[in-house]
């Protein structure tokens, strides 16, 4: 079909992309991964999240959408519950720089990595790497850090996994693929006092603790969970899931207009003179 207008990579031709790099060379690569969501939720809700969102932002502001990365790597306790397939974190750190390192080549300077799971630690080694090997912009968007304010806001209980902020936002992008007849809460004990360690909105504990995903604080979810909800799903509506998903596009939309505004098309930052350097 000639002129189609897809901000799906894959779904151009090469002298397509070629013109794209052009007039905007930011483009977004959401990585989701393949676990359990409860009963109530498909086991692909941290890809299909980011990839809907993605598809959100590219109408607002034109960039384009890289093939997205189904699979994700995962936090030890996550292992073993039925459903969920994990990737390797040396493996994907490698992924995840090939496909980086290719879009550079292909003219995309910018990068922002739509994260929706919790593996941030695998793409900020990525990250320092990649700046050193192709001095590409490279952004990593957690979708609830980007929106932690609102999300506070919004919901009644702390974000953690398939409860009330996740199926919210589920609720919003893909209500057919939800089934709230299933949904539930669930609480689990831990290893140490919950004031001693972070949480996926709140990275740093209030006072003196560990930041998430630097203690073993949690028992593996499969022998501690029934259904693989941690928290309360039943509090989830759509209209909780839009107020959140339009924060993280609003934001997402802000920072991609700053960029587009101070660095022109075929350069990174991190290759022109800083300002008020002498170049
Ligand atoms: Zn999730």
């Amino acid at each position: 079909m000639p002129g189609k207008k897809s901000f799906w990579y894959q779904e151009l031709s090469w002298p397509e992309i070629v013109e794209k790099t052009k007039e905007c060379d930011i483009i977004l690569l959401p990585i989701g991964s393949i676990e359990q969501h409860g009963p109530h939720c498909p086991v692909g809700v941290d890809s299909l999240n980011v990839q809907k969102i993605a598809e959100r932002v590219a109408e607002r502001t034109g960039v384009l959408i890289a093939p997205p990365i189904w699979y994700g790597a995962h936090m030890y306790m996550q292992y073993g519950f039925p459903g969920t397939i994990p990737i390797r974190s040396d493996i994907l750190k490698q992924f995840v720089k090939d496909v980086v390192t290719g879009l550079v080549k292909n003219g995309f300077k910018k990068i922002i990595i739509l994260n929706g799971h919790g593996q941030q630690w695998v793409f900020i080694g990525a990250l320092h790497e990649l700046a050193l090997e192709t001095k590409a912009f490279i952004a990593i968007a957690t979708w609830w850090e980007i929106a932690r304010k609102t999300i506070e806001e919004v919901a009644q209980t702390k974000f953690v996994h398939a409860d009330e902020v996740e199926t919210s936002v589920a609720l919003e992008l893909y209500p057919e693929l939800v089934d709230m007849s299933k949904a539930d809460k669930e609480s689990a004990p831990s290893i140490v006092d919950k004031k001693w360690y972070g949480s996926p909105t709140r990275t740093l504990p209030d006072e003196g603790g560990f930041p998430h995903h630097n203690i073993t604080a949690s028992y593996f979810q499969v022998d501690v969970y029934k259904l693989g909800i941690l928290g309360d799903a039943t509090l989830a509506t759509k209209e909780k899931g839009k107020k959140i998903v339009d924060a993280v596009v609003d934001k997402l939309c802000e920072f991609i207009e700053e960029l587009k505004r101070k660095y022109p098309p075929g350069v990174s930052p991190l290759e022109m003179p800083p300002p008020g350097v002498k170049a």
